[in-house]
């Protein structure tokens, strides 16, 4: 499996690639090009033409959820390649409007649109994408720290109601060595999905992660998180995205963190 950032909030020195609030990778894995988010702007198509990444050929597109700091990319994607024959992965409650009392963030088309423009699989459950790759799905939400807040409202059966972001999910890699976890916001919980990915993939060794977790804030969530991420015996951690400089500070001291910036490419078996 190899992955590359291709959008994220930070670069390297030296590194001239476009950096904006969000969040897309690009995973390869057994013939499969699978783009997991999009991010906000056209960022993607520039950093992918800088990397002399070929965006025609991806298979499959995965929306971690629904926030346009993920899903926005589409419309620049979708108006420079042909994604008609591509897969679009995403939980069904991807596409609900989203607002609070200043902005509108949910994803700037409805699944209705999405249906037209691509080959689109909405799934509340897990799926394998490969033989070793797979969609969570929808991630239960079993600890007391993590998960707790609301973003925002969001518009569902002609009401708005609290959104809690149930359709945020991640994908997983089971590896030879372990299971290593690509978030994409996290909003259900960094903890909340690793417990899950081992579920699902029925192994308990978790090698690493990357993605944004999603800790702004340092109280209990980040405490909490990072006693679990330690008890995991994680061999490496990408933080990035949704994570504060402290938070990533507080990581550090106790966890193998490692910078993550656009161009950044991992490869395991
Ligand atoms: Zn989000
Ligand atoms: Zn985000």
């Amino acid at each position: 499996m190899k992955l590359q950032v291709l959008v994220d909030n930070h670069t390297y020195i030296d590194a001239y690639y476009l950096g904006e609030p969000a969040v897309s990778f690009l995973i390869e894995e057994d013939g499969k090009k699978i783009l997991l988010d999009t991010g906000y702007s056209d960022v993607l198509l520039r950093n992918a033409a800088q990397l002399e990444l070929d965006l025609s050929k991806l298979t499959h597109i995965v929306f971690s959820h629904g926030h346009n700091d993920h899903t926005r990319g589409f419309q620049f994607l979708k108006e420079n390649i042909d994604v008609s024959s591509m897969h679009l992965i995403a939980h069904p409650d991807c596409f609900l409007p989203r607002a609070d009392d200043t902005d509108v963030f949910g994803a700037p088309f409805s699944a209705e649109e999405i249906t037209e423009l691509v080959r689109y699989q909405p799934s509340k459950s897990p799926v394998y994408l490969t033989e070793k790759l797979v969609f969570l799905g929808e991630i239960p939400r079993r600890n007391d720290f993590e998960a707790s807040e609301p973003i925002g409202r969001r518009y569902k059966d002609g009401t708005w109601e609290k959104d809690y972001v149930i359709d945020d999910s991640a994908l997983v890699y089971c590896g030879e060595d372990g299971l290593f976890l690509i978030s994409g916001c996290a909003h259900s919980g960094i903890c909340n999905m690793i417990a899950y990915a081992k579920e699902v993939c029925g192994d308990h060794r978790i090698v690493g992660a990357i993605g944004g977790f999603h800790l702004l804030d340092v109280g209990r969530q980040l405490t909490e998180t990072i006693a679990y991420l330690k008890a995991c015996n994680l061999k490496q951690l990408y933080p990035c995205h949704c994570v504060s400089l402290a938070a990533k500070a507080a990581m550090l001291a106790e966890l193998p963190v490692t910078e993550v910036g656009v161009g950044l490419t991992l490869e395991m078996k």
